[in-house]
């Protein structure tokens, strides 16, 4: 048997905290003595681990709404992460739960994604991080057919049983086609997020932790991998000094003894040998790493939550924005000159979300004939369009509550998807307001409309909801 091999993956992300209407991330005491968690995140892992080394060394993938904010807010910290993505991956733009979302959106999300990291990165990635890892064939159809070789999920999300998560697999998508996935090793990925002592002394980690996990297994392999996939804000934000941790496990020369086993990224692992092709397994449609009940944490009731009955309604709500807002666009953009594709546009559109093109030289390239006025609408409309997007964002149901920063970010983006689209002389905010009425905070009783107008309150009152 070979030497085995250990590769990291660090899913980079934070929710989104810039404001729909000021462009700003605004203040968050509860992040003192930063001016907001973002901040506070890059001065405890962000930036440390760019300083250390190690993002050349491990696989990751960072978020698109970070890395905008961090490109502005640290760039120092910013260019470490573009001189080191060689074996980096993209994530869908929103972080929104792919298995959720209507076909439309997976497909933009996905686009948009790949398209922000092609930006940043200049060249297309092979890997695509799954938001919350959740996956179904269809995902992973729309993931393949924009180019992506593969994707990493946890052990519990494949459908066949006694796989080795030591080698990657296969999936058959139909049509002669495939997508590898990777299995993260789910004991040495939990005790690295989970277990405080398991990570304070990295050789004794790649000793005691590492090693035997390589040579165990069910059968001998020829080149057994091991993969730790979590939050990349577990080296130096969640757990304190896991920066150094990180470095001396991975970096060359960091470590103080030899090790038994190679470091690797998972896009070397995923290269599969003409003659010894992945064996092909199935998924568990509808799964994800964190939550063990499918994708219900963000959808409906399960026990992440102690009353998750708000969870539903929320989503149901958005949902039918989402198709009104659609309906609005659709319409407007039938009556523009020429061949004007709003689900074209909107994909396109994603050049002037990360600042590649100005919004007035986007209109004037896509509809060139039409006059200022249409062209404004347009724009309103796409811009509508991005934060629908938005508001789907998984961290609005993560939680127990609706009344938390993560909800509230994400019924301001509705808000403001919903104020662009009624310039039109549509009330889809009226109605938006009168679905939301129908969910309610268990720790405090009031109710989706009413938690609501307090998101907005800063930006003016809502219309009451009509019955
Ligand atoms: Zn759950």
């Amino acid at each position: 048997m070979s030497r085995g091999r250990l590769a990291v993956h660090a899913h980079f992300y934070q929710p989104l905290r810039i404001d729909p209407w000021t462009g700003e991330v605004p203040a968050e005491p509860s992040a003192a003595p930063f001016h907001d968690w973002n901040h506070r995140v890059d001065a405890e892992c962000y930036r440390p681990n760019a300083e250390r080394g190690s993002l050349a060394h491990i696989s990751w993938n960072l978020g698109p709404t970070l890395a905008g904010w961090l490109a502005v807010e640290d760039p120092a910290t910013y260019r470490r992460f573009v001189a080191e993505s060689a074996a980096a991956i993209a994530q869908p733009f929103h972080h929104s739960i792919l298995p959720l979302a209507s076909a439309a959106d997976r497909r933009t999300e996905i686009r948009w994604g790949i398209r922000d990291f092609e930006i940043r990165f200049g060249r297309r990635p092979a890997g695509l991080w799954l938001p919350e890892t959740a996956v179904d064939l269809a995902t992973l159809r729309d993931a393949e057919a924009e180019g992506i070789e593969f994707t990493i999920l946890a052990p519990w999300q494949a459908a066949t049983s006694g796989i080795d998560t030591r080698r990657p697999y296969r999936v058959e998508l139909g049509d002669d086609r495939t997508i590898v996935v990777v299995f993260y090793d789910g004991g040495l990925s939990a005790s690295a997020s989970f277990e405080p002592e398991a990570t304070a002394d990295a050789d004794r980690f790649a000793r005691e932790r590492v090693a035997p996990r390589l040579g165990g297994g069910p059968e001998p392999l020829e080149s057994p991998i091991a993969l730790i996939a979590t939050d990349g804000e577990l080296y130096g934000h969640h757990r304190q000094f896991r920066d150094l941790f990180l470095q001396r496990l991975v970096v060359p020369g960091a470590a103080t003894e030899d090790r038994s086993f190679d470091v690797v990224t998972v896009d070397q692992i995923v290269a599969e040998p003409a003659d010894h092709p992945h064996p092909a397994i199935r998924i568990a449609e509808r799964t994800s790493w964190s939550c063990h009940h499918g994708v219900a944490r963000w959808s409906a009731e399960c026990p992440d939550a102690a009353d998750g009955r708000w969870k539903g309604p929320l989503r149901a709500a958005f949902e039918r924005l989402a198709g009104a807002i659609d309906v609005v666009t659709s319409t407007a953009f039938a009556a523009l000159p020429g061949d004007a594709d709003p689900e074209a546009a909107r994909d396109a559109y994603v050049d002037v979300v990360v600042g590649r093109i100005t919004a007035a030289d986007f209109a004037s390239q896509c509809w060139p004939t039409a006059d200022d006025r249409a062209r404004r609408r347009a724009l309103d409309l796409l811009e509508a369009q991005r934060w629908r997007l938005a508001m789907f964002a998984s961290d609005g149901w993560y939680w127990d509550d609706p009344i938390r920063p993560e909800t509230r970010q994400v019924l301001r983006a509705a808000g403001r998807a919903a104020r662009l689209v009624d310039r039109e002389g549509t009330q889809i905010e009226r109605r938006l307001v009168a679905d939301l009425e129908l969910l309610t905070s268990p720790s405090r009783g009031l109710d989706g409309a009413a938690i609501y107008r307090m998101a907005l309150a800063d930006v003016d009152q809502p219309p009451p909801a009509d019955h």
